[in-house]
């Protein structure tokens, strides 16, 4: 027999976001049913050294802080389960979604916490150096790279902030972009162009992520000149891959708004999406700060959303109730 679960407050997603929402739900009394997903403690999980999370002097773990979140969450009420949500219903509410083994959950409010996955170029060095020099984010691992050379790759709005923001950290920056020119707004631009630690290698695509001696961290990227098919060799300790995210947005496809970028829009100042009474937070909403603290944030903000939007549903209904009594 298919089980069913019904919930004030269905989460999809076990992030920081999914669990932040889940920690204020449950302690509005709202038993809050997580569905955790395939990367159950999010994109955290995958990484070692978090030291821009408030609250820890010392260096803490990805995996340690994520454990921590979910204790916290089960602690005060929430249920975790380990599902994928394969298919949404969102035409009334409750909402009606379903999991990867037919498992049926039922929301009076869904939360979404989804996340984001950054855009890899693909190559086997890449992901064979991944958190040994190469990495996807300049705000969380720029620091590890003080005063050394270190190069981004893309040319959007992500990779020139990325770019300017290592140079907090260092004086050798190389920006690398496969074409002549950015899509990056013309302000970022003007700021990267103007700044004097940073140079810009056009016209190149990464062909290798080199390691060193016994396959320790990177020490080199190799490039091709797109134009000329030349191969030269770049010295850099870090590698930042910023060509862009990718929001796990797929199931929500014609059910709410997205925007061009694919990421779930929500009214400004809010999580409201495009149905009331489903609400948006962390990562698949923001593409701009995408950082846990924010996700944990805007995860706070979903729950408070969630919990405000029952309460004046429930007055609604009971209101509704006392006339039809009134006038029976
Ligand atoms: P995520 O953490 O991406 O979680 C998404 C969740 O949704 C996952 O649990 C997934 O299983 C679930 N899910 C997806 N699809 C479904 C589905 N269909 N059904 C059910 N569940 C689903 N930020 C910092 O602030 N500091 C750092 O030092 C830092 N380092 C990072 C290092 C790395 C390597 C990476 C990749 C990111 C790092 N970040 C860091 C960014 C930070 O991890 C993200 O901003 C944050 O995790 C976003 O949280 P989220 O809850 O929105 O989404
Ligand atoms: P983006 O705008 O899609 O830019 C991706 C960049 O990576 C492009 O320059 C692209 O090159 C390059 N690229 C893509 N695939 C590549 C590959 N396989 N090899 C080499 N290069 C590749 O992504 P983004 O910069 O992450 O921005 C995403 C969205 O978020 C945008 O709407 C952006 O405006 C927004 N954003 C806003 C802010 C802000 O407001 N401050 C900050 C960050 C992001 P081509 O140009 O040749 O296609």
């Amino acid at each position: 027999m298919t089980a069913t679960h019904s919930t004030r407050m269905l989460i999809l997603g076990s992030g920081p976001a999914g669990l932040s929402a889940a920690i204020y739900g449950a302690r509005a009394g709202l038993a809050p049913i997580v569905v955790q997903g395939i990367q159950p403690g999010g994109q955290l999980m995958t990484t070692t050294d978090v030291e821009n999370y408030p609250g820890f002097k010392d260096v803490i773990q990805g995996p340690w802080l994520m454990e921590q979140m979910q204790a916290q969450a089960e602690h005060v009420g929430a249920q975790m389960m380990w599902d994928t949500i394969v298919e949404v219903d969102l035409s009334q509410r409750p909402f009606r979604l379903i999991g990867d083994g037919g498992t049926i959950y039922v929301g009076d409010t869904l939360v979404i916490a989804t996340g984001a996955q950054a855009r890899w170029l693909g190559l086997e060095s890449e992901t064979r150096l991944r958190g040994q020099g190469v990495s996807a984010c300049a705000t969380c691992d720029g620091f590890f790279f003080r005063g050394k050379k270190v190069a981004v790759i893309g040319g959007g709005n992500t990779a020139v902030e990325e770019a300017l923001y290592l140079t907090n950290h260092t004086h050798d920056v190389t920006l690398i972009h496969r074409r002549d020119s950015l899509r990056a707004e013309k302000i970022l631009q003007e700021r990267l162009f103007a700044h004097p630690d940073i140079k810009i290698l056009w016209n190149r695509e990464v062909v290798a992520f080199v390691g060193g001696e016994g396959q320790t961290g990177l020490v080199a990227l190799d490039l091709r000149d797109t134009v000329s098919g030349a191969v030269e060799r770049l010295d850099v300790e870090g590698g930042f891959v910023a060509i862009g995210h990718h929001p796990a947005t797929e199931l929500f496809q014609g059910h709410l708004d997205l925007d061009d970028d694919g990421y779930l829009r929500v009214e400004p100042g809010s999580t409201r999406t495009s149905i009331e009474g489903v609400f948006a937070c962390g990562d698949v909403m923001d593409k701009v700060y995408r950082q846990a603290v924010t996700a944990a944030g805007t995860g706070c903000m979903a729950a408070l959303d969630a919990e405000r939007f029952l309460a004046a549903a429930d007055f609604e209904e009971e209101s509704a109730k006392a006339v039809l009594a009134r006038q029976a």
